[in-house]
């Protein structure tokens, strides 16, 4: 089982606590502020009060023995940076940093954190993209040029194979797999694999070529 530590429990950071917990993993939640802490004590493995930005509290939490550390401290700046070097330096493999601009996910790379999250920036990409198109339901950003879409399949596609469509030699896509009705998921369709009226395709590609895609969707 991985064990996480979440430092900083705003909104972004319970959740990301919490929802770690319901996945059954191991969460250290961390914040200075006890309030914060008493409101995810009930649902992660452990919950302590701590300024982070003490490197001899993080070490006294043995942080250095988890796999994964997430800093969502967000708008005090100086306390993420700091909190990421402490991380890095104790020799945490891995360090999630959420960023509130890009200057300071420039900073966060610069420290070498492994991953820059900006969540806020993201879902209202996210929200404005699903608002804009009739066909794309979801928009998952990999990077700024690559991303995932799930795609209602229009009737072009329908009753085709994904052989007969070769959307990856056309479009430069790949289909990573299909959901079909409520609960059906076929991960990994093969070239056989035939379109069906309300299928909804999750597509991996840049995001220009999804969108070339959705056009014909
Ligand atoms: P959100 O937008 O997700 O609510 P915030 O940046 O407002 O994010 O919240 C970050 C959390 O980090 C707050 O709960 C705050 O108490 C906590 N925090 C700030 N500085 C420290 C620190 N030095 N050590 C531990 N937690 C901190």
């Amino acid at each position: 089982m991985r064990q996480f530590a979440v430092i900083g429990l705003g909104k972004f950071g319970a959740s990301v606590a919490c929802t770690l917990a319901k996945l059954g993993c191991q969460v250290l939640a961390v914040d200075i502020d006890e309030d914060k802490v008493q409101r995810v004590a009930d649902e992660v493995t452990h919950a302590v009060s701590a300024d982070a930005t003490d490197e001899d509290t993080l070490r006294a939490l043995g942080i250095r023995n988890f796999d994964v550390a997430i800093v969502t401290i967000g708008h005090d700046v100086l306390s993420s940076i700091l909190t990421c070097l402490i991380l890095k330096d104790l020799g945490v493999a891995y360090v999630v940093g959420k960023a509130t601009d890009e200057l300071h996910g420039k900073l966060l790379e610069k420290i070498g954190v492994e991953k820059v999250v900006y969540p806020e920036r993201d879902m209202g990409a996210r929200l404005a993209n699903a608002l804009t198109s009739s066909n794309i339901l979801e928009l998952i950003e990999l990077s700024p040029d690559y991303g995932i879409a799930e795609i209602i399949a229009s009737p072009e596609l329908v009753s085709k194979s994904l052989r007969d469509l070769n959307l990856r030699a056309r479009f430069g896509v790949n289909i990573v797999a299909i959901r079909r009705g409520d609960s059906e998921v076929r991960v990994s369709p093969g070239p056989d694999d035939v379109i069906e009226e309300g299928d909804v395709l999750l597509a991996l590609g840049s995001t220009e070529s999804l969108g070339r895609l959705e056009d014909i969707s």
